[in-house]
């Protein structure tokens, strides 16, 4: 059988050129490179011999990024056939679950597609399934194991499927910049108006132990499709609100809240970049920014939005709130990436749609919807390069495993984070059915 040497299929534009994001071959090889470089042979390729080969990480990765050379070596003929193998054998104790941003070879294998918030919800929805296999990124897989019952275990296919934007914020960094605020507050009249100085929110992309510090600190946990309620609530409890990891949506929702500009603050500024002059900014702030991002959404801007409408007279454009500021006001329509999709499928036939989201999405929405002409904004077009690090060859491992009962990969919070975690996430849940 002829090896197949799978291309980086990191979309690109028309005359060839590609993101930034697809630098990413030279910080993580494709498979196709990985095993040009390092296989050796066909024959040295016993997966029930082969010892895991350690390949490079990104920068920041903290989690191993293995995978026996056996199954890099295998065709996508004989991933299918494994994957289908094992699955039909494990029947009701598994349910796979697919990231909308996952590519469509990942997603056809999925049980269920959603963001990473209704995932988590449906795998707590499926006591029957022993094994939830999580085709995204590593902050998805720890929520799914925090909001799963006890007997059911999280794996996640590629641990080095990390988010870029939840890495950008720590634990350490976090409780530095807490100690400072509170620090900083402290003089304030404790019971003047019953309002805490600050509340902690974090955006659903960040570590388990991120959310954990909500929960212990009265915060909580916030999506992209209920970020404004939740600063809501937030203001209800404290004068200000400490945002992280994204920038971005915080702002967008501070700004849609009617906060002013200059009551918002981004906290990094003051370290790193010198934009905080003095702790007056941080007392005046009703919102202090982290400042993280989404290096798939930060791509957009509005000069492509302008370059849209120019093209496509008539056009709609509709962007992912991870995008900036500046995009969201020249944008048509901001939201969810669930919102995304429902806005898409509620138009009538002939809607032209200009979107600002992950091109996995943008594809599928692009292939389920011919009645309609749906483009990505950026016209060098730019998966999420940690979801690419989930591929068929990583399923099929897995799953063969739990065949062999063996559980890898598995994705597990410790009790103490899982539980001020949980306390984080049933407050937005609370907040969500008030
Ligand atoms: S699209 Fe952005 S925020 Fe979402 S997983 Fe990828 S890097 Fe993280």
């Amino acid at each position: 059988m002829a090896l197949e040497i799978l291309t980086h299929d990191n979309p690109s534009s028309a005359d060839g050129a590609t993101c930034d994001e697809s630098t990413e071959r030279v910080i993580l090889p494709t498979l196709a490179e990985w095993r040009t470089r390092e296989a050796p042979t066909r024959e040295a390729s016993d997966a029930t011999t082969d010892e895991p080969t350690q390949r490079p990480r990104h920068a920041g990765a903290e989690r191993a990024d293995r995978i026996p050379r056996a199954y890099a070596l295998m065709t996508a003929e004989e991933l299918d056939r494994r994957i289908a193998a094992a699955r039909a054998t494990l029947g009701e104790r598994l349910v796979i679950l697919g990231h909308h941003y996952q590519r469509a070879e990942i997603i056809k294998y999925a049980d269920a597609r959603g963001d990473s918030f209704k995932l988590a919800q449906f795998a707590a929805a499926r006591p029957e399934a022993d094994y939830i296999l999580f085709c995204g990124v590593h902050f998805m897989a720890e929520s799914a194991d925090i909001l799963s019952q006890p007997h059911q275990k999280v794996i996640l296919p590629n641990p080095a499927a990390g988010c870029s934007m939840a890495d950008m914020a720590n634990i350490a960094e976090v409780e530095e910049c807490w100690e400072a605020l509170d620090d900083l507050y402290r003089d304030e009249a404790p019971d003047a108006d019953g309002l805490q100085p600050v509340i902690p929110v974090t955006y659903m992309n960040s570590a388990a132990n991120l959310k954990a510090f909500c929960g212990r600190n009265g915060g909580i946990v916030c999506t992209s499709s209920n970020a404004a309620q939740v600063l809501r609530w937030a203001f209800a409890r404290g004068r200000r609100v400490l945002f992280f990891p994204d920038e971005h949506l915080g702002r967008n929702t501070a700004l849609a809240l009617g906060i002013a500009p200059e009551q918002i603050a981004v906290w990094n500024q003051r370290l790193d970049f010198g934009g905080i002059e003095d702790d007056q900014t941080l007392r005046d702030a009703k919102v202090i920014l982290w400042k993280g991002w989404c290096s798939t959404h930060q791509r957009f801007s509005a000069e492509q939005i302008a370059e849209a409408r120019a093209q496509y007279p008539g056009v709609r454009v509709v962007v992912h709130p991870e995008c900036s500021h500046e995009v969201v006001e020249a944008a048509d329509e901001n939201g969810s990436t669930e919102y995304i999709i429902k806005v898409i499928e509620q138009a009538p036939a002939g809607t032209i749609w200009a979107v600002g989201t992950e091109i996995n999405l943008v594809k599928r929405l692009a292939d389920e919807h011919p009645d309609q002409t749906i483009f990505c904004l950026d016209p060098i077009v730019c998966p999420c390069s940690t979801m690419y690090r989930i591929h068929p060859a990583y399923l099929a491992w897995v799953l063969e495993e739990l065949v062999a009962g063996r559980v890898i990969n598995q994705v597990s919070v410790d009790a103490a984070t899982a539980e001020w975690a949980k306390v984080a996430l049933e407050r937005m849940l609370a907040n969500k059915a008030a």
